[in-house]
């Protein structure tokens, strides 16, 4: 390759940073949709960070400097998202706004004897449904902006969708093929989108993403029965939390304690060691296979 040809190169992949599509997303699962798609093409800030509890979220000026100054800004929607709003009405910039809550099929929240409740649960991206829609739309609004990559973008669109939907298939017939069909969760309870889409049952201590920290001695009672009378083999707590309840429930019976990822956030750690959605999906996957056995 002569001396020219190799400058000419360079030349062509010199696009500089400001000259990429910069794109932020407040949670971890939208920005990892985001990096999928765009591979190193686009410039992707991740507002809240790996580690930070998402419900306590605030912006910081400089957070919304970020916004401001985005070509697109992701976020989840629900009450956790409450200071949105806000941001954007005190921005001037034209920055393409995404909420995701307008891409899925919305389910109200549920209290632990499965009451409706009247507003929306905010944890839609638990569906893996509401996940290849919100891909979908993400891509298309990339395409809009950045067309010179779009077979670039389009191809990647399509490999990360089969990855959602081989998971989507394997969920369905793991929960079809399984003897059991209720779980048990010690803990909050997030995944309530999750378990609608295979018809998979629920117990659990607390309701949605509530801050309540004291369990009824009630429900306790009433897991703690239910776990000995099936002979239940596994008992979930939720990633990002603590097991002392499952261990209290576990106690005296053959259950095994279990994490099951809500994804609300990845901690620093995994995310240095490059742990990824699907790759909790599938763990996810496993030890729901051993909860419904
Ligand atoms: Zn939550």
């Amino acid at each position: 390759m002569s001396a020219i040809t190799i400058l000419c190169s360079c030349a062509a992949d010199s696009k500089t940073e400001s000259d990429k599509l910069s794109i932020t997303t407040t949670i971890y699962p939208y920005y990892e949709f985001v990096r999928e798609i765009v591979g190193n093409k686009a410039q992707i800030n991740q507002l809240i960070s790996p580690g930070t509890e998402i419900h306590e979220f605030e912006p910081t000026p400089k957070d919304i400097l970020k916004i401001n100054n985005s070509d697109i800004f992701i976020y989840n929607g629900g009450e956790s998202d409450e200071w949105v709003d806000k941001v954007l009405n005190s921005i001037n910039s034209d920055v393409k706004v995404m909420c995701m809550f307008d891409y899925a099929d919305l389910l109200y929240e549920e209290d632990i004897e499965h009451n409706k409740g009247d507003e929306y649960d905010e944890h839609i991206w638990t569906s893996i449904e509401n996940d290849k829609k919100f891909v979908k739309a993400i891509s298309e609004q990339i395409l809009k902006l950045d067309s010179a990559n779009a077979d670039f973008y389009k191809s990647n669109t399509d490999a990360y969708i089969n990855k959602l939907s081989r998971l989507d298939n394997s969920f369905e017939k793991l929960v079809q093929n399984s003897s059991r069909n209720t779980i048990v969760v010690a803990d909050r309870f997030p995944i309530l989108y999750f378990v609608k889409e295979y018809g998979i049952k629920y117990e659990s201590v607390f309701p949605g993403c509530t801050s309540e920290t004291q369990p009824s001695i009630k429900t306790v009672t009433k897991l703690i029965d239910y776990v000995r009378e099936n002979d239940l083999p596994v008992v979930f707590h939720i990633d990002n939390s603590s097991e002392s309840l499952a261990r209290i429930i576990c106690e005296d019976s053959n259950a095994e304690i279990m994490t099951f990822y809500s994804m609300h956030n990845i901690t620093r750690e995994q995310f240095e060691s490059k742990t990824t959605f699907i790759s909790l999906l599938e763990l996810n996957l496993k030890s729901l296979k051993e909860a419904l056995e």
